[in-house]
């Protein structure tokens, strides 16, 4: 298994006309060869030469962690000049050499000063197929993951009450997450009344009150490595405010026509657009201020984009969140987010709770 990623890996590098990829800690170096390392001062790096072999340049000390990796492993003692090292283990000291995103500039730059006969270029796009379409293995434990993350939403009602603020919420949501099954707790965002008008907003001091529509993001990665990342919008006590429940009927119609517009072949930005047309028809298009989805697996956050300029097709196997928004600056917001398996009859919900909107 990883060794085919690793054959995969060579082939999209040799496609680039690169030399060689350096892939340091991250999802990708952790899907190439099952290691996990934490991006430290000290170099961990995977050199893939296209012609030759393998290795990976890791501390001394993290050797026992990594004695599973198919991989030569070069170990080095503190003190050792680790980029004089890198620069030794590859395969020549010129042409292209791909990085991944995630490379530290600090390891970056002296490299790129050691080596002035070589160009760089960031890889992430060129790899992006080996971790964009998931195996039936990779779409299980995203499977698993849903489920652990809507058995939190499903509870909602025992933390999200009136007279609690934003952080005590989120505290419990974060153990929540761990007790549903996730290794552990991404994030928490408890948005409310006016709050839930900033997509990304932390968790405060804001006391919630009857009437606050509340937008609830959480997400954990489970023990096998793979997130979760669902939102749902709830409102406190049996009154909305006004003109809430209107929008939120829009959202919701957007959220399904998106979900409904995903099939391989069809651009990532045509879902984008089917959430973001339905919006725009209703008047509130200039309040749906971010993209619909991102790609989701062993990171949050990866390819595909669902994303206005992404033409790309979509292709079974990818997985995806679609959560489009609408957000009313000083008055509330409503975000409704599902991840879903583009299978190669339409999307697979791996979040199940109803969208409806739910009163707490
Ligand atoms: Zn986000
Ligand atoms: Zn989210
Ligand atoms: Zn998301």
């Amino acid at each position: 298994m990883l060794d085919s990623r690793l054959h995969r890996a060579r082939q999209l590098t040799a496609e680039q006309g690169w030399t060689a990829l350096l892939v340091t800690p991250g999802a990708d170096l952790f899907h190439l060869i099952g290691h996990v390392a934490a991006p430290l001062e000290r170099l961990t790096c995977l050199v893939l030469p296209v012609e030759g072999e393998p290795a990976l340049i890791l501390p001394r000390l993290e050797r026992p962690k990594a004695e599973q990796a198919p991989v030569r492993l070069i170990d080095y003692p503190d003190g050792t000049d680790f980029i004089a090292l890198l620069a030794d283990a590859l395969p020549v000291p010129t042409g292209v050499i791909g990085v991944v995103d995630a490379m530290p500039a600090a390891h970056l730059v002296p490299a790129q000063r050691l080596l002035p006969g070589v160009r760089w270029e960031v890889a992430g796009r060129a790899l992006a197929p080996l971790r964009a379409v998931k195996s039936a293995d990779e779409i299980a434990e995203l499977t698993s993951a849903g489920t652990a993350v809507d058995r939190v939403h499903q509870q909602m009602h025992r933390w999200l009450r009136p007279g609690r603020t934003e952080a005590e919420v989120a505290a419990d949501l974060a153990g929540a997450i761990r007790d549903a099954g996730h290794a552990r707790t991404d994030f928490v965002i408890v948005a409310s009344g006016p709050n839930a008008a900033s997509p990304h907003h932390s968790s405060g001091a804001r006391v919630i009150e009857p009437g606050d529509a509340v937008v609830v993001d959480i997400g954990g990665t489970m023990p096998s490595g793979y997130c979760s990342d669902c939102t749902r919008t709830y409102v406190i006590g049996p009154k909305a405010p006004p003109g809430f429940a209107e929008m939120y009927a829009v959202l919701q119609e957007a959220q399904r026509a998106a979900v409904a517009a995903v099939r391989p072949g069809v651009p990532a930005e045509a879902v984008d657009a089917a959430a973001r047309d339905h919006i725009t028809a209703h008047g509130y298009g200039d309040l749906f201020v971010h993209r619909t989805g991102h790609g989701i697996g062993l990171d949050t956050h990866e390819e595909p984009y669902i994303v206005a300029g992404n033409a790309e097709p979509l292709v079974a196997g990818t997985t995806f969140s679609i959560e489009p928004g609408i957000y009313r600056p000083g008055a509330y917001g409503a975000r409704i987010e599902d991840i879903v398996v583009c299978t190669p009859t339409g999307a697979r919900r791996l979040n199940t709770t109803p969208t409806d909107l739910v009163h707490l």
